[in-house]
């Protein structure tokens, strides 16, 4: 094997298209360094960015202080499989269930180990605690849904794409329009266990739903003894302005999922947080992961909690969001449909003929922005919770002037 030394942009391109799997389509842009909001490219170009790989940077690119708790613990010790017990793993169980009013965790790695985990915990708790007939279990999902790709999870989207050919699919499962609480109460049955809902839909293009929808959702799945969960795995971990996002309709789900920001970006970390009723089905060998919970990603994710909260990040979402919402809504440009958001997660919707978002997401790369189009005709715009009024000033520049192109 011949080792390159130092690689020019053209060659990590030509290699990443050689040698890897086609499933993404990136911008042609190769990043080596990030600090805070701000990447830099190979050839040392410095970018905002403001897609946060979907958030898991909330607390900005290398925080410091999450990196030195990273280095230091995988100096100390990393890895033990859950074989065995280590002095990380009760600390990183108190800490999030007090910040987030839990009473049990469930640690796994990706956001999608989550989800799976928490299809097997309300399934058993359907069949061991409700009493729904062994095999019968269903779950009720919403339309436009995003839950990550495994087979079970990809089985229950309605993304033609991120099914086709996958096949066949996990059954139990009814999807029904997202923000439609009389479906939700139609769709439930006595077998029914849980009802699987994002606060707000992150990848189906920034879509809340209707004002009071949770808390009819919660207090549908009280009067029918269904257990909700809530995906905040991109909502969560202050990007809306809340801890979680479902605090917005005062909503306390029974699970709820996190993952991405837990990290701050250094180590793939997600939980299943829970109130005991729930994730108590589980018993000794009932559901595993070799990496989930090993001390370095409990290291990692204590640094990434304290850090969101001691340096003020969800107030800043808080406070910022809504001016960069309001600076947005003062582009005057023919090709913008609709411009929404919580927080620093915000969408703008483009006319169906601007023709398509990434051509405006490829001309703000040339300006320094990194953004990515989320379906065909959304740009999100969901920066580090780090930024400044400043930055956002700047950024907004940028935006304005491709946003009027023609
Ligand atoms: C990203 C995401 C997931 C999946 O997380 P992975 O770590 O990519 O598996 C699940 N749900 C939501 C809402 C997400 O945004």
């Amino acid at each position: 094997m011949t080792i390159l030394e130092s690689i020019s942009h053209k060659q990590c391109i030509a290699l990443e298209d050689q040698y890897g799997a086609r499933n993404y389509k990136p911008l042609d842009v190769v990043l080596s360094r990030g600090e805070g909001i701000w990447v830099w490219d190979v050839q040392g170009k410095k970018y905002l960015d403001m897609l946060s790989a979907y958030s898991a940077v909330n607390q900005g690119h290398c925080h410091p202080k999450i990196v030195a708790a990273l280095v230091e613990q995988a100096r100390k010790l990393a890895l033990v499989s859950r074989a065995f017990r280590h002095d990380q793993l009760g600390l990183f169980y108190k800490e999030l269930c007090e910040l987030t009013h839990s009473h049990m965790v469930l640690p796994m790695n990706s956001g999608a180990e989550a989800v799976e985990s928490v299809i097997k915990a309300v399934r058993k708790w359907g069949y061991r605690e409700k009493g729904v007939p062994d095999g019968k279990a269903e779950i009720i999902v919403c339309e436009n849904n995003f839950h990550g790709r495994t087979i079970t999870i990809v089985g229950f989207s309605s993304e033609q794409q991120y099914r086709d050919g996958y096949a066949p699919f996990t059954p139990g499962f009814k999807i029904i329009p997202y923000g439609d609480a009389d479906a939700l109460q139609d769709a439930i049955t006595e077998n029914t266990v849980g009802f699987l809902v994002e606060p707000i839909q992150g990848e189906g293009g920034i879509i809340i739903p209707p004002d009071g929808f949770l808390a009819r959702a919660r207090e549908i799945c009280d009067r029918n003894n269904v257990v909700l969960i809530t995906d905040e795995i991109q909502s969560g971990l202050g990007r809306t302005g809340k801890l979680l996002a479902e605090e917005h309709d005062g909503v306390e789900a029974d699970l709820t999922l996190i993952g991405k920001a837990l990290s701050g970006g250094l180590y793939p970390v997600s939980a299943v947080l829970s109130n005991r009723k729930v994730l108590g089905v589980f018993q000794p060998g009932d559901h595993g992961s070799t990496y989930g919970g090993n001390p370095l990603a409990c290291a990692v994710a204590r640094t990434a909690l304290r850090v969101l909260v001691e340096e003020g990040m969800i107030e800043n979402a808080a406070k910022l969001g809504p001016y960069f919402m309001d600076q947005l809504r003062t582009i005057d440009s023919p090709h913008i449909k609709d411009i929404r958001g919580r927080g620093l997660m915000i969408g703008v919707e483009l006319h169906n003929s601007a023709g398509g978002a990434r051509r405006f997401c490829e001309a703000l790369q040339d300006k320094g922005l990194l953004c990515k189009e989320t379906h065909e005709h959304v740009i999100r715009f969901a920066p580090p919770l780090v930024i400044t009024k400043d930055e956002i000033d700047w950024a907004m520049n940028a935006i304005s002037d491709v946003l009027r192109m023609e």
